[in-house]
């Protein structure tokens, strides 16, 4: 691709619009961008509503309507390269989430049941119908490179974006979020589990020995790990790790569990109940992709039903 002239689309599916708003941060780089490529259709930047023919194309967002699934396959067929473009699309992203529910189920409570609005009818015209699951991009149309990351750090999409322009493979590491943390994984004697940052007061210690959940060790880094950096733990918005998604027996919950109780005296059974009963949050980012929703070791809707049952019956102990 080098020395040909680069035209970019992006498009963006079912999202929150954040990878988009991402291109801002490239700040002045953006400009180092803009002298190899021509953007022609962004739905932030240009008012192009059609699909002209471009090299490169970013698509951002799930699949979870007849609308996005009709605007991937027009993206697939104008570029020569298409790009799943955040956790969103390569994931499912926390759309992925409503995996759990049906459409109906989903609809009712927007429609009908909602806590803050009035109820009304589920709208039949105007409103692309839902598809009965979200995917993420390459299980509608076929993919060429993907880029996590919600949204991925504008080094990624800097590096991304110019080595398109040079022609040649992103820079992109397997390396997990732990490798940019500088807190530093210590045996201590945490007997219990804390359950926010509050409770793990020393800003140089791993949240993992102190107690908290932190999902850094199963995330890959696509964002320089701010949130351990800044006291918060990870939710794992950028994905899993390769090691994670790759090995039908490696889990998310086990790993953090086995990681966990080798670092406290947490017992292991109790934190992958903990991570269970937590299971929408830990899994929302990545449980839409199959590599995550079918592995032999993921029962979320179980795990939720168990949940809701603990509940129930600490609410009946209270009366
Ligand atoms: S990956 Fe994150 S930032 Fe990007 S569209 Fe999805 S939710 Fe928004
Ligand atoms: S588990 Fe979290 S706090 Fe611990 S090193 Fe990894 S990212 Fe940092
Ligand atoms: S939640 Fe984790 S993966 Fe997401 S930005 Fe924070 S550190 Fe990175």
């Amino acid at each position: 691709m080098t020395g040909t002239p680069v035209t970019l689309n992006t498009e963006w599916l079912s999202d929150c619009s954040g990878c988009h708003i991402a291109i801002v941060d490239l700040h002045e780089k953006i400009l180092s961008v803009l002298d190899a490529v021509t953007i022609q259709r962004c739905p932030v930047l240009t008012d192009v509503k059609d699909y002209p023919h471009a090299t490169v194309g970013l698509v951002s967002g799930a699949i979870r309507n007849t609308h996005d699934r009709e605007a991937a396959e027009k993206m697939r067929e104008c570029c020569d390269l298409v790009i799943a473009w955040g956790s969103c699309a390569v994931f499912g992203g926390p759309a992925g989430a409503g995996n759990v529910h049906t459409p109906e189920e989903l609809a009712d409570a927007v429609y009908l049941h909602n806590k803050t609005t009035v109820s009304a009818p589920t709208p039949q015209r105007g409103v692309s119908p839902l598809e009965a699951l979200v995917s993420p991009l390459d299980q509608a149309i076929e993919v060429d490179l993907y880029l996590p990351g919600c949204p991925p750090h504008p080094a990624f999409v800097f590096d991304a974006l110019l080595a398109l322009v040079e022609g040649r493979t992103p820079k992109a590491t397997q390396e997990s979020v732990c490798g940019h943390c500088t807190r530093q994984m210590r045996k201590t004697d945490a007997d219990t589990l804390v359950s926010d940052a509050s409770g793990a007061a020393d800003p140089e210690r791993c949240f993992l020995s102190q107690g908290c959940l932190c999902m850094g060790s199963v995330t890959i880094d696509r964002c320089l790990s701010p949130c351990p950096q800044n006291g918060v733990p990870c939710t794992g918005c950028s994905g899993a790790t390769m090691q994670v998604l790759s090995e039908p027996n490696r889990d998310i919950r086990t790993e953090i569990a086995e990681r966990m109780a080798r670092l406290t005296k947490i017992p292991r059974e109790a934190i992958i109940k903990e991570i269970e009963r937590t299971s929408k949050s830990h899994y929302s980012y990545t449980m839409a992709t199959r590599m995550i929703g079918t592995k032999p070791t993921f029962h979320i809707k179980r795990w939720i039903d168990d949940a809701d049952q603990d509940h129930e019956g600490a609410k009946y102990e209270r009366r």
